[in-house]
């Protein structure tokens, strides 16, 4: 009941929700009623999860943020929506996002642009912006986003929440609407690292839907969730932590910077030793995400014809309905997007462009391997500045990817990395909120939540 109406009493200014489930409150009597006859309960009983919107719900529509799947109602749960139910969840709504993730304000949805909570002129980041500014306004408990190149990091960071993207191939992909098949996963965003935890828990494991979905043993996340007075005064003795060097430079903003010193001296109060590491290929992570992104997608996206799902435009011949029906229901940025790729993709063009990129994604993947040889885990921002205003990046896609730089390499590498409130941006008119990133070698999911739950 509370949620509910703080979500009716937030939702006119915040926009986060897509569409809201009318039978909360019956799923929520029926939780009542099995306590009451003492049923067995599973672990995310009653807990309100609101879903974005590219990841297949079957009760409720699944648009991805795109005009062409609008009133798109998938016969299926993801599996990941599905495993959550089991254990309890109840899905409160579907969130706003970028057009099928493309996009890093959640401007780019072909619906409504969401608004910041900590302040209604600033974008709450994006793609996942919907999920983020939901968790942050209270609107839900817990959030699944999606994450190709720091749709769930960069948002966390921006509404001053906990976001977690796992490892490649830790939670099935079946289910969620594809942009980059090679580099998207399913992510959470709670208000702490336990509960961003114990949602993983519930969404992780190999599924058969899912070829690339990881047979690795699952660990009890929660297990780990140490009361803090059990803690002793250094808790973290002997963790080595690396501060990218990279991402504390030039073109970062100086309050961002600081808050990430202080996570660091923070980090070594608690007993870990930091120290600074280079990441040669750093910068050449976001040029080779953007070709890659693009690629992938422009196949991807060329199953939304008109014909097999939502939209369509009806017409003479077919070429047209394929075309009437792309142009209608496509906004601008995803067809730039579909264009950079098939030419990127193009016979003349796939030496210069393509294969350099996978190149240089081999070169991202080789520097993390050699930085997480000599560290436990690596630390950097999220995103080179707190949340801006909306429209301030709106017709300069260049500047507003440029804002992904402190992301997409962890993307390129399939590394899992969790993103958690460590200081503010503080201009005399507002006080935004600032996330410290920090990233693991592949499946030690259990390392992050351990040191991120500490250190919050
Ligand atoms: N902003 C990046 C992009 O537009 C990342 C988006 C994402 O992770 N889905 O591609």
């Amino acid at each position: 009941g509370t949620f509910l109406n703080r979500l009716r009493n937030t939702e006119p200014h915040l926009k986060s929700f897509l569409y809201v489930s009318d039978v909360v409150l019956k799923e929520a009597e029926e939780i009542d009623r099995k306590i009451a006859e003492d049923e067995e309960l599973g672990p995310l009983a009653g807990v309100l999860v609101g879903v974005k919107d590219n990841i297949c719900t079957s009760d409720m529509p699944s648009t991805a943020g795109s005009k062409i799947l609008e009133n798109y109602r998938p016969p299926f749960d993801a599996t990941a929506v599905g495993k959550m139910k089991k254990c309890g969840a109840i899905v409160i709504g579907k969130t706003n996002m970028d057009e099928f993730g493309m996009g890093s304000t959640t401007e780019g949805s072909g619906y409504q642009v969401t608004a910041n909570p900590w302040d209604l002129s600033r974008v709450p980041g994006g793609s996942s912006g919907g999920s983020a500014a939901a968790v942050s306004a209270r609107q839900c408990m817990v959030s699944l986003g999606s994450d190709t190149g720091g749709s769930v990091r960069q948002p966390a960071s921006f509404c001053g929440v906990v976001g977690l993207k796992p490892t490649y191939g830790r939670v099935s992909r079946y289910g969620l609407v594809a942009y980059a098949s090679s580099l998207d996963v399913i992510g959470c965003f709670g208000s702490s690292v336990a509960d961003a935890g114990i949602l993983l828990h519930a969404i992780s494991g190999h599924d058969k839907f899912d070829a690339t979905s990881s047979k690795k043993e699952v660990p009890d996340f929660a297990s780990q969730f140490t009361a803090r007075d059990q803690l002793d005064s250094k808790p973290l003795k002997g963790l080595r932590v690396g501060l990218i060097r990279e991402t504390i430079q030039d073109g970062v903003d100086p309050d961002v910077i600081s808050s990430i010193r202080g996570a660091a001296s923070h980090l070594e109060e608690l007993g870990c030793t930091v120290t600074e590491v280079s990441l040669p290929s750093f910068s050449l992570g976001l040029p080779a995400y953007y070709i890659l992104a693009s690629s992938e997608s422009s196949s991807n996206l060329s199953r939304y014809d008109g014909i097999r799902y939502g939209k369509q435009v009806f017409a003479d011949e077919l070429n047209s309905l394929y075309g009437e029906s792309r142009a209608g229901g496509l906004g601008s940025e995803v067809k730039m997007r579909i264009l950079m790729g098939t030419y990127a993709l193009s016979a003349g063009y796939y030496d210069a462009y393509y294969k350099r990129a996978q190149q240089v994604r081999t070169l991202v993947r080789e520097s993390f391997r050699t930085a997480l040889d000599e560290n436990d885990i690596l630390i950097s921002p999220a995103a080179p500045s707190a949340a801006y205003k909306i429209g301030e990046k709106k017709n300069d896609p260049l500047s507003m990817y440029a804002g992904d730089i402190m992301t997409v390499n962890v993307n390129l590498a399939g590394l899992p990395a969790l993103v958690l409130p460590c200081g503010f941006v503080d201009s005399s008119s507002v006080v935004l909120p600032v996330g410290v990133q920090m990233i693991s070698a592949a499946f030690e999911e259990e390392k992050l939540l351990k040191v991120g739950h500490i250190f919050e």
